[in-house]
């Protein structure tokens, strides 16, 4: 099966944005063996459009559009289908409730304009979109004696993700297969290792195949599955997750979209406990992360960001700690660390909170590094914990801060799940 990708929009053609849309789907594809030949990217003109649905469907077997679906004048894809197939666009009734239902959560009525997105090229099916208005256009078009499925999907990347997994993604055939994707999401080591403690479960054909990937430090291993059903591949995926989770035990830390910090707000909420924070150096990453899950102000006590360690924080300017950073110095003393422990205890104090993260990130360029010095400094005091770790990381620059930011909320999370502990520090 060959796959093409369109992505729709002269916000793209004009390089006012980039088409990240093609990029995602091509990984996607690739990783459940579904090659992708081309990408067109076409501004928002009708004829053009059409046009360009018609080269596709000469040449390949998934044609896979992004944008374009919504109700204003400019979003033609709909309309490019619906002549490509030589369609007339009909109404959808249970879409046009869909859509009406969305507005009257919000207390607002459907705007007529809107009306357009529940209508369909006849012949073409829906696709729900969980996350948005416009449902997304699915074709199962006849090219000669070749099956050819066309798809349209959301511009807007969360949209167009989730519709993808959930509504497409299932109804791929995989010649005559069902295919299905789970993901792990591990922290705490890097990609070589984690390959490698994964040995055979990597190898490239093996069923399923576990692909992975890396994203600001977290790993994620994709377990892609192909079977005669759903059920088949469910099970197999199990079967790899357990090998998974057996081999590299606390390193997993969630599935599919879960990131560390929903996990820490989780297991805090369900605890009962509160977190509060102090950051030097990486800009209120921590609290930045905490702050986009839902329900973290159960657990969230406050945060503070500390421009300079001589700043006119009163708990700060109380402590006996180095106020200036001389990398020569701390090398010899290895104050920060103690530091790093004192703001979080006072922090822990000034916030009443259960446990308190500090971190002191410390981001030099390579050259001006001294060698053998720590790149951050995190501590984590509560009820049964108190440590100060020094911090070294190797890799990309441009993600110090957030993997310092990642590893403080791992400390924690660790912590709260019992596998670290005061006296094994
Ligand atoms: P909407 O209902 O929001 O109008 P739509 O399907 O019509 O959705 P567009 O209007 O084309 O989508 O784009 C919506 C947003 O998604 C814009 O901010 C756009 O920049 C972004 N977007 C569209 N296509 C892509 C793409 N290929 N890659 C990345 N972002 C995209």
């Amino acid at each position: 099966m060959k796959a093409e990708i369109i992505a729709i929009g002269s916000e793209l053609t004009t390089g006012a944005k980039l088409d990240t849309n093609s990029q995602w789907l091509s990984i996607e594809l690739a990783s459940i063996g579904i090659p992708v030949h081309f990408h067109q990217t076409v501004a928002d003109e009708l004829d053009v459009l059409a046009e360009i649905i018609r080269i596709a469907s000469e040449r390949s077997d998934l044609i896979l559009i992004t944008g374009g679906l919504g109700p204003t004048l400019d979003d033609l894809t709909r309309e490019a289908i619906a002549q490509f197939m030589n369609a007339e666009l009909e109404l959808h009734e249970p879409s046009l409730e869909f859509i009406e239902n969305l507005f009257a959560s919000f207390n607002r009525t459907m705007p007529d304009r809107n009306k357009i997105q529940a209508m369909f090229p006849k012949g073409s099916k829906p696709l729900n979109n969980p996350r948005g208005t416009a449902p997304g256009i699915w074709v199962d078009w006849k090219e000669g004696d070749r099956n050819v499925i066309i798809a349209a999907m959301p511009g807007v990347p969360s949209e167009m993700k989730m519709m993808f997994r959930k509504e497409l993604l299932p109804g791929l055939p995989a010649g005559n297969n069902v295919i299905k994707i789970h993901r792990v999401n591990c922290f705490g080591l890097g990609e070589s290792p984690a390959e490698e403690m994964l040995g055979e479960l990597t190898a490239r054909g093996r069923e399923p195949e576990v692909g992975i990937t890396v994203h600001h430090a977290t790993i994620t291993l994709r377990i892609a599955s192909s079977g005669k059903s759903e059920k088949e591949c469910e099970t197999a995926i199990k079967e790899t997750k357990n090998n998974i989770n057996e081999i590299l035990g606390s390193y997993v830390f969630g599935e599919e979209d879960e990131e560390l910090q929903d996990i820490v707000v989780s297991l805090l909420n369900q605890k009962e406990m509160t977190l509060s924070t102090a950051e030097f150096g990486t800009g209120g990453l921590i609290s930045h992360l905490i702050t986009e899950v839902k329900n973290y102000d159960q657990c969230f006590s406050g945060g503070l960001v500390i421009p300079k360690l001589s700043s006119r924080i009163p708990f700060l300017e109380d402590l006996p700690i180095e106020k200036e950073l001389d990398p020569e110095k701390e090398l010899e003393s290895g104050s920060q660390q103690r530091t790093a422990e004192m703001v979080a205890r006072s922090c822990k104090e000034h916030f009443q909170s259960d446990f308190s993260i500090a971190i002191i990130e410390v981001s030099e360029s390579s050259e001006s590094k001294v060698e053998g010095k720590p790149d951050a400094y995190i501590s984590l005091v509560g009820p049964d914990i108190s440590i100060s770790k020094k911090h070294y990381y190797v890799g990309d620059p441009a993600i110090r801060k957030i993997r310092a930011a990642k590893t403080a909320l791992n400390l924690l999370r660790l912590h709260l799940l019992g596998f670290l502990s005061f006296e094994n520090q």
